[in-house]
């Protein structure tokens, strides 16, 4: 019996034991496609030489140096190759451990932003319902969805939330997509000024959203709308892209594609790929001036931060990604699989919705096209097509949970960025049979 808390206590989960390319293999020697990236991770595969020796040579030149006593030369690498990398407005790199701990620093930064500046009066973060941010109890209190956050309310500090950009369920009838676009970003300056136009310090959310409801981007002109309001009452944009940056819709940040830039980004996951832990905000100059002509000080901090193994493999997998030409195979096999998906489920009576950007797909199971209607969440439909995924060795990221009062079954694909066009073809195969056989025993 294993000794380790799982997340889900009974799953009996098989042992990996190994990786290469898109493949993991179980202890049993079966072998199975990642075309999730565990949860859009894995974006350079697994086992990738060039990584795996610069880790090498890294642990052979330092370990681990404390960020009290020192900076490296190879955060320091990281930092100026994310920089460089980048559009205008990002200048510097706070270099963390993961997803929560980016949105946590970002938080956190935006308020003392405000300090800095004299706002103190400035306490109110704005998120949406449709989100995840992290579980920490600070990220976990700006993400809006219930199933992760119910039972710790109690603890979380008081955010206030409003409705997504989701056009397949929030689009009201006739309303066209700019419209509806509109309208549910307006719902920002309402509750601005509900609150007090001078007292909210940042709106939070993912650029397109991913583990809570399947790779939803916003319709066109919504992410403008709401750079504008924020602008208009000085309040600062924050944008998670720990799972949908670091190329996974096919430019390196997702906001590229939105013709705007936030005031702080977090990143995480494609970042280091899953080679080692890491995480980073990016911000401005307009924040960091604030800190560096005020107290001089970011009063927050972790041990291990900024760590040489994590900032070695980040700078490794995004050489890989620049180097190799990557975000083009995205573009590519991700419109590849978006074709695919089209035809095997378009007229597919228990998917609604098809979406996504690059190698960031979902699709939504319903238990009617017609309606809308989801499965009773009793019968956890995405659990099972995981299920029946993982029997055929496939693995997506499946997701169940309240969105606007509906409860949906959601799976998300993120195959590593070297899928090849082959690969996809087998992907959404087995896609299509794990969802026929989890739906059939649904009804
Ligand atoms: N933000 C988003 C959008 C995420 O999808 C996740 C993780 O899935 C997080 C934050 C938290 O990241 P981590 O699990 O690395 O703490």
């Amino acid at each position: 019996m294993s000794k380790i808390l799982h997340r889900s206590i009974h799953a009996d989960l098989p042992v990996a034991v190994g990786g290469r390319g898109i493949e993991l293999f179980d202890a049993h020697g079966k072998t199975y496609i990642d075309a999730s990236g565990g949860a859009a991770v894995s974006c350079l595969g697994h086992n990738h030489p060039h990584v795996l020796a610069a880790l090498h040579a890294q642990l052979d030149k330092l370990a681990y140096a404390h960020t009290g006593f020192f900076t490296t030369e190879i955060a320091e690498r990281l930092a100026d190759s994310l920089i460089a990398d980048s559009p205008d407005g990002i200048d510097y790199v706070y270099l963390v451990s993961g997803g929560s701990e980016a949105m946590e620093a970002a938080l956190k930064m935006a308020r003392q932003y405000f300090v800095e500046k004299g706002e103190s009066q400035r306490r109110h973060i704005i998120a949406r319902r449709q989100s995840y941010h992290g579980n920490t109890l600070g990220a976990l209190a700006a993400g809006g969805n219930e199933w992760r956050r119910a039972q710790f309310r109690p603890l979380l500090i008081e955010t206030h939330h409003i409705a997504p950009c989701y056009a397949y369920r929030g689009r009201l009838a006739g309303e066209g997509e700019y419209q509806y676009g509109e309208r549910v970003a307006n719902e920002l300056e309402a509750k601005i000024l509900e609150l007090g136009s001078d007292e909210v310090i940042a709106f939070v959310a993912e650029t397109v959203v991913g583990a809570t409801a399947g790779a939803v981007p916003a319709v066109d002109g919504y992410f403008k709308r709401i750079r504008e309001i924020c602008d208009s009452y000085g309040v600062l944009l924050i944008l998670d892209e720990v799972m949908c940056g670091m190329g996974r819709t096919g430019t390196l940040h997702a906001y590229e594609q939105e013709a705007i830039v936030p005031d702080l980004i977090a990143i995480a996951k494609g970042l280091g790929g899953g080679y080692q832990p890491v995480g980073a905000v990016l911000l401005g100059r307009r924040i960091y001036d604030a800190f560096a002509t005020g107290s001089g000080f970011f009063q927050h901090g972790h041990t291990y931060m900024a760590h040489p193994m994590a900032a070695a493999a980040a700078l490794a997998v995004q050489d890989v990604v620049r180097e190799h030409g990557l975000l083009d195979n995205v573009v590519r096999m991700g419109e590849l699989l978006n074709h695919r998906l089209q035809e095997r489920f378009h007229n597919h009576h228990s998917v609604g919705d098809i979406r996504g950007r690059g190698l960031f797909r979902g699709i939504e199971i319903v238990a009617d096209r017609g309606d809308k209607s989801p499965f009773d969440p009793a019968r956890k439909v995405n659990v099972a097509i995981k299920r029946e995924a993982m029997a055929r060795g496939l693995m997506v990221y499946p997701m169940g949970g309240t969105i606007d009062g509906v409860q949906g079954d959601h799976i998300l694909l993120a195959p590593p960025f070297i899928v090849s066009a082959g690969q996809i073809d087998t992907i959404v195969e087995r896609l299509g049979d794990a969802v026929d056989a989890a739906v059939a025993r649904s009804v």
